[in-house]
């Protein structure tokens, strides 16, 4: 580990969360190639270099556009920084390696489709068709789990989350189920089971929160992708760690 490396991979990912806003937000009404220089979402005016620095020129504008005085959606600091942060942690905890490669994949998938379910309630399926064959690709040149705990954790991931979502009857949907779909095929059986539970773990606390808070009433859906997003990252980083730490806790 090197702190340098770690500083340039904090500040990749503040530029790379910029850009994957960007993506979260454009993607799903496919205005995302509608215009290559980034511009005010109120006024439209296209932005000065200054205002493009992350997580500093929301500080420095305290929020707001320069020319509209709109707010600015605090989605954007908050995932530059999370951007930031995971890239430096992915980094730290696994050095130059294909795990970090995987890491950044996998932050690059999660990031802009939190972004997305937060913003629009939706998991675009054109991210999740982009970042499939990469997916793949990288199982192919490193591969653990075997191929072969990819294809079961696929299988397993569709049929569990399949089933739930006809018990269920709402919450979870269409574009819920290809996203845990990916991520059994990443993470193979026993590291999708995990995934999925902490995720509906997430969600409830998440939801009692809210409840406590009396932000909503009964009937409001919450998007799950950002708690899909979460548990993977956690699974990612700690997950063979609380699988062993678990088998130990049962023998
Ligand atoms: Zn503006």
């Amino acid at each position: 580990m090197n702190t340098i490396v770690t500083v340039i991979f904090f500040i990749y990912g503040l530029v790379f969360g910029s850009f994957f806003n960007v993506v979260g937000l454009r993607v799903p009404n496919g205005t995302l190639f509608a215009q290559t220089r980034s511009y005010c979402d109120t006024c439209q005016r296209t932005l000065t270099w200054k205002e493009l620095i992350p997580v500093w020129s929301f500080l420095r504008q305290r929020g707001r556009c320069r020319q509209c005085k709109e707010k600015i959606s605090l989605l954007y600091p908050i995932m530059e920084l999370t951007t930031g942060l995971l890239a430096a942690f992915t980094y730290y905890r696994y050095g130059f390696s294909e795990q970090t490669l995987l890491g950044i994949l996998l932050i690059a998938l999660i990031i802009p489709l939190t972004v997305s379910d937060i913003a629009y309630r939706k998991i675009p399926n054109k991210m999740l068709l982009f970042f499939t064959p990469l997916f793949v690709v990288l199982r192919l040149f490193n591969p653990q789990p075997s191929f072969w705990a990819s294809l079961l954790g696929t299988v397993l991931a569709f049929s569990l989350v399949f089933v739930i979502i006809l018990l269920s009857n709402g919450g979870m949907g269409a574009g819920d189920l290809k996203y845990f779909t990916l991520l059994g095929f990443i993470f193979g059986p026993a590291l999708f089971l995990l995934l999925f539970f902490l995720a509906t773990l997430y969600g409830a606390i998440m939801g009692m929160i809210l409840m406590r808070l009396k932000k909503g009433n009964r009937k409001m859906t919450i998007p799950f992708g950002p708690y899909i997003g979460l548990a993977a990252l956690t699974v990612f980083y700690f997950g063979e760690t609380i699988l062993q730490w678990y088998l130990s806790f049962l023998s």
